[in-house]
């Protein structure tokens, strides 16, 4: 048996009767688990779906919204979970691209997701709110509460997370129930997950650092989550003093220490801290340690290959250094290469490639843009650029040390979400008076980086950049949206007429 919810039940504790999930105004038992998650498989089960059909689900956080991801495991189909911030345009073409056919959205959203939904060909469309409230949780409470897990093989297809493209659309990367299996039982061992943990989570579930890093996390060491719907800092230093693991963006990490209460009595019970999806700031690293006494861990992974590198939690695997995200998981073949393709020694820079049983199979529909992020000797290209090795913050890092120095495409990481230039310069290149835009990421000591957008108007055109950034505001998502537009009249350009980015970015660091 593959599936990955038995995998994951595998770990839960004998005792059933204790609390798996808890929130600020109620606790969900290991059996509520079990049986919740049985009558929302009954249901999916029951439309008869063929397999591999896709479940997509576009809701707030809540304990129903994980229940649901569960039971879309346990019945064999796959789950398509879609960032909360996404609008009407883009909604559409996750639904005309993946065909799913279910549809679970917010109860707000439902007049246009469920007009999107029915253009797209979707059969069933069902709502879920955050406090157990939409058609979901009403056609499933009449379910049965017990469901036997479908047998499912490793390389079946689990979930299909969409990542957004530089060039074109987002590329929906195809997870199995092995990528995700193998890479949950490697991080068992290597954070030393115990069934006494109490992880504090208050990440988003539709990516996969708290759908899938935490919350597998937790499941499979059959500990206690207490489960936040976001980061608010009054809430977690509530929390923090009962808990024992916490995972976070850097942002999280900021936020905690721009608050005077924070410090070492509410961290006392912890045991780790864990850090990753964007850069950590060496400032932040080591602020954390004077004020907490804790070394936060970080790690580094992506949509398509879950976790890759890890800073050691056990002693014997090492020291934990800032500046680095650790060394590849067990399992994990991490190499760093030239243009040609060549692995280069420790402390040269170069394209970060990976193999192991979590890389997964390919994007979704896109056996072109699949190719071409493989080598030819089974490689995925991360897209990212490092070294093992070389000088970090003014000191050696040990050369089985991996470190991040930037990212091949112009990739924008604000806050935690990925913000791809390219996108946000099509919707500006649309609007009335642009002749053209070149959107580039700044430094921001809370997002880590934030959006900036310089554009050139047409000529005789007065553009209004407030108007502007009104209508995109309207148009996607608020994380997406420039912080600032800048007028210029010309864009600076390389003698082969590409757009000089990094000449941007330096000359608007400070706006
Ligand atoms: P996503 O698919 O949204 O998880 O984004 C993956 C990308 O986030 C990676 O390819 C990296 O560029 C970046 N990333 C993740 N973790 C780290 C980290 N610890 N340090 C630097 N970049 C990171």
């Amino acid at each position: 048996m593959s599936n990955l919810y038995a995998v994951l039940e595998s770990g839960f504790p004998v005792d059933r009767k204790g609390v798996a999930i808890e929130t600020p105004d109620h606790c969900y038992s290991w059996d509520d688990v079990d049986r919740a998650s049985a009558c929302l498989a009954n249901l999916l089960a029951s439309l008869d779906l063929p397999s591999g059909a896709r479940v997509a689900v576009q809701v707030e956080k809540s304990p129903e919204a994980l229940l649901l991801y569960l039971a879309t495991l346990r019945c064999g189909l796959v789950y398509l979970p879609l960032n909360t911030a996404y609008r009407e345009s883009e909604i559409e073409y996750f639904l005309g691209n993946a065909e799913p056919d279910v549809v679970v959205c917010a109860p707000d959203n439902e007049p246009w997701v469920e007009r999107i939904a029915r253009t797209a060909g979707v059969r069933h469309i069902y709502t879920l709110g955050d406090r157990r409230t939409g058609t979901l949780l009403q056609a499933a409470a009449s379910q049965s509460q017990t469901f036997r897990t479908v047998a499912r093989k490793p390389d079946d297809l689990a979930v299909i997370l969409y990542t957004s493209g530089t060039t074109g659309r987002s590329k929906g990367a195809m997870l199995t129930h092995g990528n995700m299996a193998s890479n949950a039982l490697t991080l068992r061992e290597y954070w030393g997950w115990r069934s006494s943990d109490v992880l504090l989570h208050m990440l988003p579930i539709f990516h996969i650092h708290g759908l899938f890093v935490a919350s597998h996390g937790a499941l499979l060491a059959g500990a206690r989550m207490i489960w936040l719907p976001k980061l608010d800092v009054n809430q977690a230093l509530h929390y923090l003093p009962r808990s024992t693991v916490m995972m976070g963006v850097p942002t999280y990490y900021v936020r905690l220490l721009a608050d005077e209460r924070f410090g070492r009595g509410v961290c006392r019970n912890m045991r780790l801290f864990i850090s990753g999806s964007a850069p950590l700031l060496m400032e932040t690293f080591n602020a954390f340690r004077e004020r907490s006494g804790h070394t936060i861990l970080e790690r580094y992974g992506m949509s398509e290959t879950v976790m890759l590198t890890s800073n050691p939690y056990h002693a014997g695997d090492g020291e934990r250094l800032g500046g680095t995200v650790g060394k590849p998981l067990p399992g994990v073949d991490l190499r760093v290469v030239d243009d040609g393709g060549r692995a280069l020694p420790p402390g040269e820079i170069g394209h970060i490639q990976v193999r192991g049983p979590n890389v997964f199979s390919g994007y979704w529909r896109m056996p072109e843009k699949t190719r071409e992020e493989f080598t030819s000797d089974g490689w995925f290209k991360t897209g990212d650029v490092g070294r093992y090795g070389g000088v970090s913050g003014g000191r050696q890092v040990p050369d089985g040390y991996v470190s991040i120095v930037g990212r091949s495409k112009d990739l924008i990481i604000s806050g935690g979400y990925n913000v791809y230039p390219k996108e946000i310069e099509g919707f500006i290149d649309d609007m009335p008076g642009v002749a053209e835009s070149a959107v580039i990421g700044v430094p921001h000591p809370d997002f880590g980086e934030a959006v900036v957008a310089v554009v050139v108007p047409k000529p005789d055109a007065s553009l209004d950049t407030q108007v502007m950034l009104g209508s995109l505001k309207e148009t996607i998502a608020n994380f997406k949206v420039p912080k600032r537009i800048h007028i210029v009249a010309e864009l600076p350009r390389n003698t082969m007429g590409k757009v000089q980015k990094n000449v941007l970015r330096e000359t608007y660091k400070a706006s």
